[in-house]
């Protein structure tokens, strides 16, 4: 037998967990549902400096607290991975890998992966030098020297952590400008264990049986570089993870969920909130507003 809940959240990041503090505050039953850990892409985020009125906090911690606060109301999470979503008689029907749920509402809170750089032997490597996660992984290589992949601010955060357990960082980038924040470029700049690799383009990855070196080559020059490392930190952006829901809600080309800042797609009663939705500023202030929009939209949608 399918147990019922008003509201089935899929995703335990920031979007997902804010949007189950609103429903279980709204007096509403909350379901999440998470296939990995919870807390999301926070969790790998070092530092967290700039959520107003938190003036610093540890990613886990931010995590953490959200946790604590939402089954704290009452919220239910399970790790499960959701297979599918279908509409039935005015009813979400949601089944996962072990259960069946049904809902009056679903808020689609998936968040992204982290974008690969599609090399040959990156996703073999990974455990063996290839990482995405800096401050997972970043105490396998206390004093090597290793490399980040990127130039936004998740790049040029790990590359500043990473600098304090690592005898070199190469932070290497397609262009010649980052794009990640002036004070963290001011702040990595600063480091003396830290050399910018700048306007290359990844060409190979080196070694055995994992990593043990790159190639990169000067886009102005032409020449390759070989640089040895034994870890990369590929930090290149994220993609969406919605091909599940491609028959339920409206993707655009890059497979985001088309949904305005009202969170509403273009399912009745299926809302989506955070970094899966369409929206031009991914951030964690952003993931928690959509959570408390979706949340509060779905409470409307349940009593009318
Ligand atoms: P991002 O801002 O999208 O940056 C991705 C970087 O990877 C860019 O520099 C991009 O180069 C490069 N890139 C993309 N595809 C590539 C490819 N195929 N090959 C080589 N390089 C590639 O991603 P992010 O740094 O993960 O940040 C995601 C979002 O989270 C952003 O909104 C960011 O501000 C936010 N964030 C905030 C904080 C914070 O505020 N503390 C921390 C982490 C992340 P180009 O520059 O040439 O496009």
């Amino acid at each position: 037998m399918s147990k019922a809940y008003d509201i089935v959240i899929v995703g335990a990041g920031t979007a997902g967990l804010s949007a189950a503090i609103y429903a279980q505050r709204s007096g509403k039953s909350a379901l999440v549902l998470e296939e990995l850990s919870y807390g999301g892409q926070i969790i790998n985020t070092p530092e967290v400096a700039n959520y107003p009125g938190i003036a610093k906090i540890s990613g886990f911690d931010f995590a953490q607290g959200l946790y604590d606060q939402a089954t704290g109301l009452g919220a239910v999470v399970e790790f499960e991975s959701v297979t599918g979503i279908e509409n039935a008689e005015g009813k979400k029907i949601v089944t996962t890998d072990s259960n069946v749920y049904e809902a009056g509402a679903v808020i689609l809170a998936t968040g992204a992966k982290n974008r690969p750089l599609g090399m040959e032997h990156e996703e073999e490597w990974i455990g063996s030098g290839i990482s995405y996660c800096a401050t997972c992984d970043g105490a396998f290589f206390k004093g090597k020297e290793v490399a980040v992949a990127g130039g936004g601010n998740t790049a040029l955060e790990d590359a500043i952590f990473l600098s304090g357990y690592c005898s070199k960082v190469y932070l290497i980038h397609r262009r010649n400008e980052l794009r990640g924040e002036k004070h963290l470029q001011e702040a990595l700049r600063k480091k003396e264990n830290v050399e910018f690799v700048l306007n290359v383009a990844m060409k190979e990855l080196v070694g055995e049986n994992g990593l043990s070196g790159v190639v990169v080559t000067d886009k102005e020059s032409g020449e390759d570089r070989t640089i040895n490392v034994s870890g990369l930190f590929i930090a290149i952006g994220q993609m969406p993870n919605n091909g599940k829901f491609e028959n339920l809600v409206a993707l655009d080309d890059a497979g985001y969920i088309i949904a305005g800042e009202d969170c509403k797609t273009n399912t009745d009663g299926i809302f989506a909130a955070g970094d899966c939705r369409t929206k031009t500023v991914r951030q964690l202030t952003t993931a928690a507003a959509d959570g408390a929009v979706a949340a509060l939209a779905a409470c409307a949608f349940l009593e009318s």
